[in-house]
């Protein structure tokens, strides 16, 4: 389904922030155009808060949590669970507004929804996950461990996925009891704000999740605030750090999931039929605006019939059909400047996205849009800027080594470590490499190796600062705190060192 099915709303107006579950104006009066990727045509307006926004939101929170922390844990499930319902019943309006904001194609809109369900799903699980363990320690002596809620909590997001993002923090944080200050991406308000619609909805009491519009000084202020206990990050790295050092000298538990430069091994003996594709739309899906897109190939050997077959293939993919606008027109000037210096640099061009428009569209102005072709980049060395930086465009560069000990040197040189593939028909080949490549996240004939819920999501190195991972078991574990507890109700027949 191309872009002609994707409805251009003409403007939301000013946006407010969600405080208490009713929309509250913000303190500023500064407000940022908020444009549609798709015709470059202002939709909104979006404030871009203060200290005092997220003190009013803290506060709602603090409020909050005194009575949603001592809710039961079977009730406050409920809310999830009619929280999926809504969500499914509102499909096809949250496709629409991740389109609408961000760009993606309804395909892709379609997964980030789909994607956001499947966490809200874990989080449904949570009773069953942290059903207390209890042990007799000592004869007649108990030792107990109770999950708590941290407290105030907040989630901070970027602009590439408006949905699954926040819902990455969501339904985990607030089931196990706490209560939230969101802070969208202010590229991508909308998402954040029908899902604090749906949730008050879904019977979430006032005040548990509570949104605050802004940038940067919103982000200090969350940083900073002592009655925020723990606080989540994703975004990219430069940010990341940032957030990470500041949050954690102000006491606060703090992950900050940052930027990638994913690398994946292609070596001659994988599937010529499947891989080709495969892997460009890896590299081509989201308009490689996706922390875990393939960034970098390495082409072990003889791969020339694989890379024909890319080439044929990401020559197929048309801007405004299968593949969707890239966020602002900054991003479009980034990305057409990595290609153009790796082009100056002595890569050769092998697919130019550059100057691309759709010519398929109904949509008026799309010609205005943020378009970007899906490029293939070969003879790029790892030292130049398009080799080893993360481009968050639709750009694969592709370098050439004769072994894989070669390609892994390369991939474990880079800073980064969210995710590292390898397209392989042998098992040794993927086994060399899930053992020895420096990323958090492995894929073997998959390009993004996403981990699916139950499982965790989190890289390794300068892609993220902190422990552990913000989704799966270990996202109950950072948004929870364990309460150790001895108990003796019977006088124990034998005395010893615990009496
Ligand atoms: P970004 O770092 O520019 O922004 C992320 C958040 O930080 C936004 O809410 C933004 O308002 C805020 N922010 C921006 N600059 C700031 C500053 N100087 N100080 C404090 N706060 C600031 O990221 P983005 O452009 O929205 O998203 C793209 C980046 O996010 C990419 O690098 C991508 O790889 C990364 N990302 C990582 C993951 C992951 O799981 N590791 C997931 C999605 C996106």
């Amino acid at each position: 389904m191309g872009l002609n099915h994707v409805q251009i709303t003409k403007s939301f107006g000013k946006l407010k922030n969600w405080i208490g579950n009713k929309e509250v104006e913000s303190s500023t009066s500064q407000y940022m155009d908020l444009m549609s990727p798709y015709t470059g045509e202002k939709i909104g307006e979006v404030p871009m808060g203060t200290a005092s926004d997220v003190d009013a939101a803290v506060k709602a929170a603090k409020a909050a949590f005194k009575i949603w922390s001592n809710t039961n844990i079977k009730e406050r499930v409920q809310v999830m669970f009619k929280m999926k319902a809504l969500m499914e019943r509102d499909f096809e309006q949250l496709k629409q507004l991740v389109a609408l904001e961000n760009g993606k194609t309804l395909a892709e809109a379609h997964g980030d929804v789909a994607k956001a369900i499947e966490v809200l799903e874990f989080g449904c699980s949570i009773p069953n996950k942290i059903s207390a363990p209890m042990l007799e320690v000592s004869n007649g002596i108990y030792c107990q461990v109770i999950k708590e809620p941290v407290g105030v909590v907040a989630s901070i997001v970027p602009f590439n996925f408006p949905i699954m993002c926040p819902m990455w923090t969501i339904p985990i944080a607030l089931t196990v009891g706490n209560t939230m200050v969101l802070k969208p991406s202010e590229q991508v308000p909308l998402g954040s704000l029908k899902l604090a619609a749906l949730l008050k909805e879904a019977g979430l009491p006032d005040g548990v999740l509570n949104i605050v519009n802004g940038g940067v000084d919103v982000v200090n202020a969350i940083c900073d605030h002592k009655d925020i206990k723990a606080m989540s990050f994703v975004g990219s790295t430069k940010v990341a750090k940032i957030v990470y050092g500041r949050a954690a000298m102000a006491g606060k538990r703090v992950l900050a999931l940052g930027g990638a430069k994913n690398h994946l091994v292609l070596m001659p003996d994988a599937n010529l039929e499947t891989a080709p594709t495969q892997i460009v739309d890896s590299a081509m899906g989201c308009a490689g605006q996706r922390c875990m897109a393939a960034s970098l190939m390495v082409a072990v050997g003889d791969c020339e019939k694989h890379i024909a077959g890319m080439v044929a293939y990401a020559k197929s993919i048309k801007v405004g059909e299968k593949l969707g606008a890239v966020i602002n027109k900054q991003s479009v000037d980034r990305i057409n400047k990595y290609i153009t210096e790796a082009q100056n640099l002595g890569a050769k061009v092998l697919v130019d996205g550059r100057n691309q428009k759709p010519d398929n569209s109904d949509i008026k102005g799309i010609e205005n849009g943020y378009w970007v072709g899906p490029t293939l980049l070969d003879n790029v060395s790892p030292d130049m800027p398009a080799g080893c930086e993360e481009i968050f465009g639709p750009v694969l560069s592709i370098v050439h080594v004769k072994t894989l000990e070669e390609a892994l040197k390369i991939e474990n040189n880079n800073p980064y470590g969210n995710a590292a593939s390898i397209f392989t028909t042998s098992g040794a080949n993927a086994q060399y490499l899930f053992r020895n490549a420096n990323a958090g996240m492995n894929g073997v004939n998959v390009g993004v190796p996403v981990p699916r819920e139950p499982f965790g999501f989190g890289g390794w190195n300068d892609s993220k600062f902190g422990n552990g991972d913000l989704t799966g078991d270990q996202g109950i574990d950072f948004w929870t705190q364990d309460r150790k507890i001895t108990t003796k109700f019977i006088e124990p027949q034998v005395r010893n060192w615990m009496s």
